[in-house]
């Protein structure tokens, strides 16, 4: 078996997997440009997800195709210029979206999520993090009665009935008396009450690293570009030295790919970007809750309300285009009591995403020392401990917690 490790990235996904191998004994060093948790896992709504049982889907019906392709969508904004160079992965995760391919991702995705509350609350314990957890679920607002509030109660039913989710669906008194916040009366709401809620998720991220390192763990500033190979595995730069060890983990979340391309590997990796802003707010909401009419999650946080945007199909390093904030920033003043920006620019974050929605978890095919750990979409926060723990079970030989096949990066690669 494998003695050490380097693990390439200090997101929730790189730190969570650090964090199970070093449990498991091995020697474990964790390396990244910027201190843990500072880049998409930091940047992101929050929620620990377990309602999340189904992967987000690429918009299906015709009503939501047509409504983004006029940009009448707050949830979606693109350029037509950057989607040639998207087409292709686009239109394989629009092919996965398909009833008969969806159906077959959902059982394995839904397995790793299952897991989401009971490994991050070994996480949560270990750090004393409870202080920054909230269990009280979020929920889907809407301002008006019509076609999308009836399909999200009927999607509601279906979900409590076939995956054993805990929901309220909340009448237009309900959720007023139940989220005295509101400024504004809505129609209604559904009450996702499997999830919890994170009032600053770099901080979590932050603290799950210290308890590597207080567990034994070492954490060094460098750059993943510097990786080698070596004769008995792998090596790095770090400004205080080369680090070796025999076995390494990419988990770089949305800048994997340019290290896997680097050494040999092609994968359809694409991101969703997305933007934050934090604001004051005299009366904060008591728990997160999606406008879903402007697209927007609305995050109580220690910052200030954090309005976290949809999807934007550009580039990864193109120049943030907030457009979506501004729309989402004038929906919410009308429902909250928001006050001034905190920060001066809008965060920009990339969700890493593959075309079948499911993560990357397993070895390199040609490299049994190499381990690639990355892509998971809009889940990525809530996924970590899982997914870490599902990563560290195939590195040390033990019996897999889930069926790892659906995982294996090799499915990409002939
Ligand atoms: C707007 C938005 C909202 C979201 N909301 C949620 C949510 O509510 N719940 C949820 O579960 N998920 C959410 N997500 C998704 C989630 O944030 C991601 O899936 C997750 O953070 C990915 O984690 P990661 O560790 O793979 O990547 P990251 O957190 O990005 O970590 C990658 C690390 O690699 C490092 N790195 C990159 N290149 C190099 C290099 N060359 N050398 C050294 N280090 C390098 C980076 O510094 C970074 O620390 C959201 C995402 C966005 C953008």
């Amino acid at each position: 078996m494998v003695k050490s490790v380097l693990v390439l990235g200090a997101g929730m996904i790189g730190v969570s997997t650090a964090i199970h191998l070093r449990e498991r004994g091995l020697d474990v060093v964790l390396v990244d440009r910027k201190a843990a948790g500072q880049e998409t896992s930091y940047g992101n709504a929050g929620l620990i997800q377990r309602e999340a049982t189904r992967p987000y889907a690429f918009p299906m019906n015709a009503r939501d195709l047509v409504d983004v392709a006029l940009a009448r969508n707050n949830d979606v904004h693109y350029s037509i210029g950057a989607l040639p160079a998207l087409a292709g992965r686009l239109s394989a995760y629009a092919r996965n979206s398909l009833p008969g391919p969806y159906g077959r991702i959902v059982p394995p995705w839904r397995a790793l999520i299952e897991t989401c509350l009971t490994e991050h609350t070994r996480f949560i314990d270990a750090t004393n993090s409870w202080d920054l957890v909230t269990q009280g679920g979020w929920r889907s607002g809407f301002r008006s009665e019509g076609r999308d509030f009836d399909a999200a109660r009927e999607d509601a039913i279906t979900r409590v009935r076939e995956d054993g989710l805990s929901v309220d669906i909340e009448d237009s008194r309900t959720l007023a008396s139940r989220e005295p916040a509101l400024i504004r009366a809505m129609a209604g709401s559904i009450w996702w009450k499997d999830a919890w809620a994170v009032s600053n998720p770099g901080e979590l991220v932050a603290r799950y690293a210290r308890h590597f390192t207080a567990i034994g763990g070492a954490i060094a500033f460098g750059d993943a570009a510097t990786l080698d190979r070596t004769a008995s595995g792998w090596s790095v730069r770090t400004p205080d030295g080369v680090l070796n060890a025999e076995a390494t983990v990419v988990a770089l979340g949305p800048w994997s790919d340019d290290l896997a391309k680097r050494l040999g590997y092609s994968f359809p990796l694409f991101v969703k970007r997305g933007y934050h802003r934090h604001y004051t707010c005299t009366a904060m909401p008591a728990i997160p809750m999606l406008d879903v009419e402007h697209g927007v999650m609305i995050a109580p946080m220690q910052a200030g309300l954090r309005l976290t945007t949809g999807a934007e199909f550009l580039p990864r390093d193109d120049a943030p285009s907030p457009v979506q904030l501004d729309v989402a920033e004038r929906g919410v003043r009308e429902i909250f009591a928001l006050g001034a920006g905190v920060e001066a620019t809008p965060w920009l974050g990339s969700r890493p995403v593959m075309p079948d929605m499911l993560p990357n978890i397993g070895a390199a095919p040609r490299d049994p020392s190499l381990w690639f750990h990355f892509g998971h979409a809009h889940q990525g926060f809530t996924l970590g401990p899982s997914s870490g723990r599902l990563l560290a079970e195939l590195m040390t030989g033990e019996t897999p917690f889930v069926d790892p096949t659906p995982y294996a990066p090799a499915r990409w690669l002939d």
